[in-house]
């Protein structure tokens, strides 16, 4: 027989695939998605088969080893998406389908590795009547009862349960089995933790009009066809999502995938399409084990289960025949992957989509500049959601400007309201009741009493003056604690637990790099070349930019004001939560950020209380900003809204709009309706007085201008180029190798149009050990993009012994973020 020549594509770091010869029969077929274990140097490896063979090769090539699958694990479509995706992110091709298949089915060792089974017994006589039984059980009462017992649990029962927890001795089964009466079966069994969590019964409301505008046309799109849904917060995309898949699975007999950013965060979300969709549904999350993972895949593989609800990877669900693929929160940055493939699952999702003749729906309150671009330009259809469901209302945002507060005036004691409405109607508080609350948690603090919920007699105590508990707290803690928490805030917090509300306080803490701010005024420093705000150093003292390497000497006094009083800004979740517990001993305050959450569950478990009215005060980092539904919560309070707008990346804005927008959208959901307050020190920078006017077009059109000079995208394209390694000297000198190399290639004909700036240390210079410089890639022809960034890791020469210090090249193509 001579034998067919197929092209593999192996897991390695090269940007090439491998000729094997098939030279003999295999029990399954051999396609295009199949995989096959194949020798590679002296061990094995497995592989994806793309199809024949391009041309011969010169040396004669091995022969496939093993094919395991009956069906290809890489469907067409799917294979073409992630061809595209390994050419647009320039990955090599083996890598990329490696990440988009399950672990236990990339390893060679066990290529079919097995699925977990257990022993059950079903009854195989139903209907025994009452004269029967006497006969057949006259002299063994063990085995009637036995079997009785299992007709009692539905005719099924596991092995396990009957023997170790009913403690049924073996003998008496095997006599069910000897006479025919039950058997004993080997079933899969399914490992899914999710499986255990309940859900109510199906919240279906009748869609309103705007809901079934979108609802219609988008079950009526053509094949491959992208919508963006923006619906403000609290619009009900949720419904729409899920009437779209009742369309396409239930419908037209399609499958369907929905991307959500952290199924840890988002699990209300999940919950809704569970409770519809029931065992339909696979829920893919990121604390499946290997076991657990690969389960959910085959039972999609198999079309045991129609729908995939995940993360990321999500978008890899091994779903035939798809219809609609979701991508709930698109502009949310958790959807890149931060190591190669650095590939963004909303951009994967459309390409699928085309693949697959599927709808691609991206949803979200604040679309991607990105989206938003593609939008206008006619690439996706817009349908909008602009208003809450139910008649519900936004929140009222309030700017808390910190320039007018005095940061040493100890609680109580500011003067002025210090708070300002720019985009809505301030709640009426009390302040005379709140005070008196104030004043209560104090005393309580003093006293060391257990902390409890607060009753309104509590509060209202006629003993405890205000004046009086102050007194009792120490002056340090005063101060520490006003340095965090403005009055307006304090007082607006003590309201929500005096009337047994909730709260959200989020610390917004992307603060990596220190920058330096004036007090007066709350002028950054920033880079005369980049728009990019400085970064400040200590040793030596400078204010460095870390695109383009401009340096300068931190000065006395604010260039724009000549304020004296110049600050380093920075904080933590902790010292936070020390301090609203100390000045409300008797909050029930919890604590969300990646400290708090390293468990499994612990996300699902802190929403679970706090939708269960266990939690006051919820307090956390962005994590806590993302599709929450509690309507009890009815205060948020943005701690340091502008940390993130001043970090150096062109993102920074964007990121600090959306996260205000859905933070607040997290407030006022319920019928007692919201409020938000930001504290800030830029209430003028567009990202703050946008998100307090909920005016996502105003943001888009102010943003776009800024990021025409220098252009960034979506006007250009950029990638990323970083340089690492152990070795500070090595690094900077590969960076400038690197960066000099590249620049002779540009000024190549075949590469014109991009252009290149850098290198320069990032801006989080080191990461576990490893320093980082990079430069940054620019162009308006996305073509041209792949084409040096490909070339370039294929020739670029970087040094690969030991003493060389790990040295490293990546390329980062859309980054989300160039910290
Ligand atoms: P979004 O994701 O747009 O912020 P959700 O999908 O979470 O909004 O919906 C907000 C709330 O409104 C949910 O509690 C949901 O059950 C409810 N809801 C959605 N659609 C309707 C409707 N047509 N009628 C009544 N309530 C609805
Ligand atoms: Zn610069």
């Amino acid at each position: 027989m001579t034998s067919r020549l197929i092209d593999v594509a192996l897991p390695l770091p090269l940007f090439r695939t491998f000729t094997y010869a098939l030279d003999r029969e295999f029990e399954h077929p051999v396609v295009p998605g199949s995989r096959v274990v194949v020798p590679l140097r002296k061990g094995r490896e497995v592989g994806i088969c793309l199809g024949d063979a391009p041309e011969s090769p010169r040396v004669a090539p091995k022969a496939v080893l093993d094919v395991p699958d009956p069906a290809p694990a890489i469907a067409p479509p799917m294979l073409a998406a992630c061809r595209w995706l390994a050419d647009y992110y320039v990955a090599p091709l083996g890598m990329v389908l490696r990440s988009a298949l399950p672990a236990l089915l990339t390893g060679a060792a066990d290529p079919t590795p097995a699925q977990r089974t257990r022993r059950v017994v079903a009854i195989r006589r139903h209907e025994l009547s009452l004269m029967r039984r006497e006969n057949i059980f006259g002299r063994a009462p063990q085995q009637r009862a036995l079997f009785e017992l299992i007709e009692s649990l539905g005719g099924r029962s596991t092995v396990e349960h009957l023997l170790e927890q009913l403690s049924f001795s073996p003998s008496v089964l095997k006599g069910l089995v000897a006479r025919g009466l039950v058997e004993v079966v080997e079933e899969v069994v399914a490992r899914d933790p999710f499986a255990s969590r309940g859900t109510g019964p199906p919240a279906l409301h009748p869609p309103t009009r705007a809901q079934r505008h979108a609802i219609d046309a988008m079950s009526a799109a053509a094949p491959g066809e992208v919508f963006l849904l923006h619906g403000v917060t609290g619009s009900g995309k949720t419904l729409v999502y899920i009437e779209l898949l009742r369309h396409v699975v239930e419908r037209q007999g399609k499958a369907a995938i929905v991307l959500v950013p952290e199924i840890a965060l988002t699990p209300q979300t999940v919950d809704r399409f569970r409770s519809v969709f029931g065992d339909r549904v696979a829920v893919l999350h990121s604390a499946l084990g290997d076991g657990e993972r690969y389960d959910a895949w085959l039972a999609l593989r198999r079309g045991e289960k129609r729908i995939a609800v995940g993360a990321r990877s999500a978008v890899f669900a091994p779903l035939e025949n798809v219809g609609a693929i979701v991508v709930d929160e698109e502009h949310e940055s958790s959807y890149k992957q931060g190591e190669s493939p650095r590939y963004h699952a909303r951009e994967v999702a459309i390409v699928r989509a085309r693949e697959e003749g599927a709808v691609a729906v991206l949803g979200s309150a604040t679309p991607s500049l990105e989206t938003w671009a593609n939008a206008t330009a006619g690439k996706f259809r817009l349908l909008s959601l602009p208003d809450r469901v139910g008649g519900g209302r936004l929140p009222a945002v309030e700017a808390v400007d910190l320039r007018r507060v005095r940061p040493d005036a100890p609680p109580g004691a500011a003067g002025g309201p210090g708070s300002r409405t720019l985009g809505g109607v301030a709640a009426p508080v009390s302040r005379e009741s709140v005070r008196a609350a104030l004043a209560e948690h104090a005393a309580a603090a003093a006293g060391g009493r257990a902390p409890t919920r607060l009753g309104v007699a509590d509060v209202l105590s006629p003993n405890g003056s205000a004046a009086s508990a102050l007194a009792q707290q120490p002056a340090e803690a005063q101060r520490a604690f006003r340095a965090v928490v403005s009055e307006p805030l304090e007082l607006a917090l003590a309201d929500r637990l005096e009337r047994g509300e909730q709260s959200i306080l989020l610390l917004n803490r992307r603060g990596y790099a220190s920058f330096v701010q004036c007090a007066d005024c709350g002028d950054v420093a920033t880079c005369p070349n980049c728009s990019i705000t400085l970064t400040y150093h200590r040793t030596p003292e400078r204010l460095v930019c870390h695109y383009c390497l401009h340096k300068e000497e931190p000065q006395g006094k604010c260039r724009r004001c000549g304020g004296a009083t110049l600050r380093q800004r920075g904080m933590g979740t902790q010292q936070v939560e020390r301090l609203v517990t100390e000045r409300f001993p008797r909050a029930r305050v919890a604590r969300m950020d990646v400290d708090t959450t390293s468990g499994k569950w612990a996300h699902a478990e802190i929403l679970d209380r706090v939708a269960g009215g266990e939690v006051d005060v919820l307090l956390g980092t962005q994590m806590i900003a993302k599709g929450l539904d509690f309507p009890n919560v009815t205060l948020v309070g943005v701690i340091d809204a502008d940390v993130g707008i001043n970090l150096p990346d062109f993102r920074a804005s964007e990121r600090c709009f959306q996260l205000l927008s859905q933070v607040a959208g997290r407030a006022g959901r319920g019928p007692k309706g919201g409020r938000v307050l930001i504290q800030t020190r830029a209430p003028s920078h567009h990202a703050v007085r946008c998100a307090l006017a909920h005016d996502y077009h105003a943001f888009v059109r102010e943003e776009m201008e800024g990021r025409t000079r220098p252009p960034y995208p979506p006007l250009v394209r950029v990638a990323n180029v970083v340089f690492s390694g152990t070795d500070e000297n090595a690094t900077a000198k590969l960076a400038l190798r690197g960066a000099s190399w590249l620049n002779r290639l540009l000024a190549t004909q075949a590469s014109s149009g991009v252009t290149l700036i850098g290198p320069a240390p990032c801006p989080v210079e080191r990461i576990k050990s490893r320093w980082r410089w990079h430069v940054l890639l620019k162009t308006e022809h996305a073509g041209a993009l792949t084409r040096v960034a490909r070339y370039f890791l294929e020739r670029f020469d970087v040094p690969k012994v030991p003493r060389h210090h790990e040295l490293r090249v990546t390329v980062d193509r859309d980054p989300v973020a160039l910290l």
